[in-house]
């Protein structure tokens, strides 16, 4: 064994016990540091008695590996200082145990590892870093990529979507243009202008779902809470779909579940919006003759509501993007339109929207079903969990939205909030 060796054991258990005395508080952490300490000394020792610096590699390199992801974020070099403060501590060791003769050999032997350790260090931290940095480069390319995907959806999605009830706009105004001049096409204007209305209606309805879409991925969509009970929000929703089903001859099964009568804090406009969305896709993805059940269940301070149906259903890997903008399934050339016939095509936002509404309520939205099989039709279930909120989040921050909300409300042309 050589001398150095011998004093490198000597000064052992004080640097161990100043070293975890300096660098982690807590005996927790002084534990879990103690085995590194004890393997960084380990190899010091083997690199001393070969005189081969590069015996600390391997304890350097899973120490980089380890670092975090605030240490990498920050500009500063955490690996570098730890070795400096690691020499520090070795340094004053020497001093206060050995004679000065014996201070001079160790460090002398040990300068020439520490320098190695230093310059391995840096270089495994940049390694990391670079890494890290390769990684975030990787993330930032893909949401980019993602936008670009999104922007060019919305240009096609906006040019199918607003173009085809505009032409209808257009042909039935032309229409009745001619029916004004020509005596024998007098008698179809009541129709005509009820062709317009329809267009326009449609029209609306798609600006309105992009005005939100957009409030949503801002994080600007503001909620005007009030008192609502969910199975009044059912029965108003029951009897709006009342006709469609008829013509569908879907049945609508709505049962008087447990909690559906309590009254819970939420935005009743919202949260019909919501409902409203799942269930249309309900009955678009039912065929003809088919069921769609509403049921619920009181969980410790949530409601659940489901929405199932006898529908299509969806694949499993479709079962979350679905939640995307624009994340209709299949061709849309495929797709009949109209909002409520069976497989009509929409603008794929529904869901997004839905997410959006019940995030922002601090509830969550998602669908299991056993598949998508257009011959046997397994059915899909929406479980919509709200939280059961039995006042308002924040009272005045509810009565700001409320004011500002008056207006756009108006504008949307429901039911006054006393209906719910
Ligand atoms: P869309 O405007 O196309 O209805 P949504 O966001 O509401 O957009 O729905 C996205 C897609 O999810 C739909 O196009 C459809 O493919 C699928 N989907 C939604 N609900 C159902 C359902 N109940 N059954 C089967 N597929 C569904």
């Amino acid at each position: 064994m050589t001398n150095e060796l011998v004093l490198l054991q000597t000064i052992r258990p004080i640097w161990t016990h100043r070293v975890l005395q300096s660098l982690a508080r807590g005996a927790g952490l002084r534990e879990g540091l103690r085995n590194q300490l004890d393997q960084f000394f380990n190899l010091l020792e083997e690199a001393v008695e070969t005189g081969d610096p590069a015996w600390l590699d391997s304890v350097i390199e899973i120490w980089a590996t380890s670092l975090t992801q605030t240490d990498l974020e920050g500009g500063t070099s955490n690996l570098t200082r730890l070795m400096g403060e690691l020499m520090v501590h070795t340094h004053e060791v020497c001093r206060e145990t050995l004679d000065e003769a014996q201070g001079q050999t160790l460090m002398g032997a040990l300068l020439p590892c520490f320098s190695h350790a230093f310059e391995k260090a840096a270089q495994a931290e940049n390694q990391v870093k670079m890494a890290f940095l390769s990684n975030e480069l990787a993330d930032v390319r893909q949401s980019l990529e993602k936008l670009d995907r999104s922007k060019s959806d919305f240009i096609s999605v906006a040019a199918h979507e607003l173009r085809t009830p505009l032409t209808l706009i257009e042909g039935y105004a032309a229409m009745l243009e001619e029916s004004l001049e020509q005596e024998a096409a007098k008698g179809t204007e009541a129709q005509l202008i009820r062709g317009i209305h329809h267009g326009t209606r449609r029209l609306h309805s798609i600006i309105d779902d992009m005005i939100d879409v957009s409030l949503i991925d801002n994080n600007m969509l503001t909620l005007n809470h009030q008192p609502v009970w969910v199975n009044r929000l059912l029965a108003v929703l029951s009897e709006e779909v009342r006709s469609t089903l008829s013509d569908r001859n879907l049945s609508l099964n709505l049962a008087d579940f447990e909690g559906s009568n309590e009254m819970i804090f939420g935005d009743p406009e919202r949260l019909l919006q919501l409902l409203r969305n799942v269930l249309t896709n309900a009955i678009k993805f039912t065929p003809d003759g088919g069921q769609i059940w509403i049921d619920g269940r009181k969980l410790p301070g949530f409601l659940e509501i489901t929405i199932h149906d006898s529908g299509i259903g969806i694949d499993q890997e479709d079962q979350s993007t679905i939640f995307d903008k624009f994340s209709r399934l299949g061709d849309p050339s495929l797709h009949s339109s109209g909002k409520t016939k069976f497989k009509g095509g929409g603008p794929g936002l529904g869901l997004h929207i839905a997410k959006g509404i019940v995030e922002a309520h601090n509830g969550a939205i998602w669908v299991d079903s056993p598949g998508y099989d257009e011959k046997k039709f397994p059915g899909s279930t929406f479980h919509i969990l709200l939280p059961i909120q039995q006042e308002p989040p924040d009272e005045k921050m509810a009565r700001i939205f409320s004011s500002l909300h008056t207006t756009s409300s108006s504008e949307r042309k429901t039911q006054p909030y006393e209906t719910f």
